[in-house]
């Protein structure tokens, strides 16, 4: 080997871990995966015929080492401590109290940050390479695992160095490991396929990966880290802990974005009731938050007790899973004719919440989680969303028996039909009550939202025959509703009064409770943008339909199909003649302003803004959001796990590439045109979108989840989901490539 292979082989090193450390750390990656395969390969082949160069820290490393008989049980160089807990602001502001009193002074600054659901581990850096790291185990010792702690690219294998600058000589950093809850979810898909058991939540999916004998296994596992804190620091230049995070960050390791410094307890405990709401919008699961006096000098003094610090504590929510008795599988036919099926269960409170029902999306999610009538479960709430049934605490209840869909719709009777790729089985019946009395449930309920009139209301004007379809709704008087029990002649007067209101919600929405085929939400919306009026949507031809955002060539079929049918036709035109919008308002017209003529797409998850607040945020200045990208697109805006087709697609026809964050980066040599920063002080029009969820991005064109202004959608009467569409969703994308 000649020397000048060997400096090519540190210098690829060099190059690949600083292209992880960008990517991983960063977020904000200086090369393709291309770029960064062809190095990566460059490595492999060198090392390949330079077998003697091969070392431990090598990027080449990370794909796992042979099995290894046992972990060998290791002394943490400093104890790692434990963490005691608070759950309300009283308890909050009393150690606040105590803090204050044994350092003899109010001033004091606290840094808090998610606290993750994972795995506890003590990494080792000696002059700056990462040489061993262990698990927790009970504070003192723990298991080696630094096998498979190599397999995580998140893990830096050395410290990012500025030139001349000397590590410390010892650094233990500490952090969580866990998996992301698309990689869960990816994982259990993966073992189902293999016909082997899913595993019950991330956590133990972590620790049952890190703990793998075989490290190959741990590395196609998508397992990532945050690092919150340090155990030996001789050496590292910072006097807290806010600081050592921004170290830590500055030198090659992944601390979460969501840590904050706060001067004030009154901070402190806003920040972990805001957190209690927000958690649902990260991709991994937090239980709490962990509060820390930020000085170094203050931790020294205050000092711990039995091996847990007096300067830190953890807020510990309500948990957001328990577990019942699952009495008994109910079917609910919705207004497509979908089979829902779902759990009525023993009451139990989950997250401080009394939860009597959860969904339980189809037959095959049943049946591959194996959950039974009889059996005890685990139920899971998050944030607003449905409760729903993880699965059976095994081993099952005596005499339970697997689930079995029912053969005959429940409502009529007619035979049920599972289409093939589908998940969910249906009621082909059009006639079938499910589509009436559903579509008027959710035209009350979430399409027209009308007060004083909810699903109790419809199903009693149902059963007796009054109302059966949308426009009987609209023509329903007064003292049709006095005979409802329920209903005197004030309400009823303002229930009819609420009714013709209602005649006033937008187009969009009201295409939305057409109850048009997989016409949800989002697609409603941007078919009322797009046509405009419904005279355009009656004779907009297949094609036509393809030209809106977000809709291929099926459903832009199925749309043209409902609208071509003769009775949906004379539906339309009732319900115009008896006064509902079918054209667009101001609300949804093109802006004029600083952007117009610009076309940006969106990709990704952005940091500070759902996807719909950045793109109502552009469209308010003028600007448009498309779906896909072309050589007319003025910049594509990159959030996080960006989808990788967009990003070629960007690169191939030179569309800029706006990265989104505390500052707008560019990548390409292109100078950016706005910065999403900015975004929140700009004016949206007077109306920003309402925050929504993760879980309701994730499923937004179904309408199962959350919806903007619907407050009254969610577990109700007679089922859990009175408003659903067909509960499917998409899994996250993970990222895939390094
Ligand atoms: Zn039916």
């Amino acid at each position: 080997m000649s020397s000048k292979e060997e400096k090519r082989v540190a210098e690829l090193r060099d190059v690949l871990d600083y292209h992880l450390y960008r990517y991983h750390v960063l977020d904000d990656p200086e090369v393709t995966d291309a770029e960064y395969d062809r190095l990566y390969d460059e490595l492999v082949a060198l090392e390949e015929t330079n077998p003697k160069l091969v070392i431990a820290g090598s990027p080449t490393q990370r794909v796992g080492a042979p099995p290894s008989e046992k972990f060998l049980k290791v002394q943490h160089p400093s104890p790692m401590g434990s963490l005691e807990k608070v759950t309300t602001d009283e308890a909050l502001e009393k150690w606040h109290q105590d803090v204050c009193k044994r350092l003899g002074t109010s001033a004091v600054a606290y840094v808090t940050e998610p606290k993750i659901d994972g795995l506890s581990i003590n990494l080792i850096y000696e002059a700056g390479i990462f040489v061993r790291g262990a698990t927790r185990g009970d504070g003192r010792q723990g298991e080696d695992v630094t096998p498979n702690l190599r397999t995580i690219k998140a893990i830096s294998m050395r410290m990012q160095l500025a030139e001349r600058e000397t590590p410390p000589s010892l650094l233990e950093v500490r952090g969580e490991v866990y998996l992301p809850l698309s990689g869960f979810n990816q994982l259990n898909e993966r073992l189902v396929a293999e016909g082997k058991k899913p595993t019950p939540n991330p956590r133990n999916a972590a620790a049952g990966s890190l703990r793998l004998k075989d490290s190959t296994i741990t590395a196609e596992r998508p397992l990532s880290i945050w690092i919150h804190g340090l155990g030996q620091r001789e050496g590292l230049p910072a006097d807290g802990h806010w600081e050592s995070l921004e170290w830590l960050r500055a030198h090659g390791f992944r601390t979460n974005p969501y840590a904050e410094r706060h001067e004030t307890v009154e901070s402190v405990a806003a920040a972990c009731r805001d957190w209690e709401k927000r958690r649902i919008e990260l991709d991994y699961e937090i239980d709490g938050i962990v509060i820390k006096v930020d000085s170094f000098d203050q931790q020294r003094r205050l000092g711990a007790l039995h091996d847990r610090p007096r300067w830190a504590r953890a807020f510990k929510w309500a948990p957001m899973t328990a577990e019942t008795k699952l009495n008994k599988i109910h079917i609910r036919v919705g207004r497509t004719g979908a089979l829902n099926p779902w759990a009525q269960l023993e009451p139990v409170e989950v997250g401080g919440v009394t939860v009597s029902q959860a969904t339980l999306h189809n037959e095959e999610d049943i049946n591959r989680k194996d959950i039974r009538e009889g059996d005890n479960v685990i139920v899971q709430r998050a944030g607003d969303v449905i409760p729903q049934v993880v699965g059976p605490v095994l081993p099952h209840a005596k005499g339970t028996k697997p689930f079995k869909m029912p053969k005959q719709c429940p409502l009529c009777g007619v035979d049920v039909v599972k289409p093939e790729g589908e998940a969910m089985h249906r009621c082909p019946n059009r006639a079938c009550p499910s589509r009436g009395l559903e579509s008027l449930i959710n035209w009350v309920q979430a399409a027209a939202d009308i007060e004083g009139v909810g699903e109790q209301s419809v199903r009693r004007l149902w059963d007796l025959g009054l109302v059966r379809s949308l426009p009987e709704l609209y023509r329903l008087t007064k003292e049709q509703l006095m005979e409802l029990e329920g209903y005197g002649e004030i309400s009823a007067t303002s229930a009819i009064e609420s009714i013709d209101a209602s005649k006033q919600v937008p187009f969009n929405r009201v295409l939305f409770g057409l109850n048009i085929p997989d016409v949800g939400w989002v697609t409603a919306q941007n078919l009322a943008r797009h046509f405009e009026n419904v005279d355009r949507l009656l004779s907009a031809a297949q094609e036509d339909i393809l030209e809106v955002e977000g809709i291929g060539p099926e459903r832009a079929e199925a749309i043209a199909e409902w609208f071509s049918d003769e009775p949906n036709r004379a539906l339309v035109e009732e319900l115009r003649s008896l006064g509902l919008r079918f054209e667009i308002g101001d609300e949804l017209k093109p802006v004029e302003g600083p952007l117009t003529g610009n076309t940006y797409v969106i990709t990704g998850t952005l940091e500070a803004f759902t996807r719909d607040e950045a793109a109502a945020a552009l469209q308010a200045k003028g600007a448009k959001v498309l779906n896909s990208v072309s050589g007319k697109t003025t910049g594509l805006i990159v959030g996080e796990e960006p989808g990788s087709s967009k990003l070629t697609k960007a690169r191939k026809v030179e569309v800029p590439i706006l990265v989104s964050g505390t500052k707008l980066r560019r990548l390409n040599q292109k100078p950016s045109v706005w910065d999403l920063s900015d975004m929140s002080r700009c004016d949206t029009g007077g109306v920003r979108p309402e925050k929504k969820t993760s879980a309701s991005r994730k499923r937004d064109d179904f309408g199962t989840t959350s919806r903007p202004g619907f407050g009254r959608s969610g577990p109700g009467l007679g089922g859990p989901t009175s408003t659903t569409g067909d509960g499917r969703f998409a899994p996250r994308r993970t990222r895939t490539g390094r």
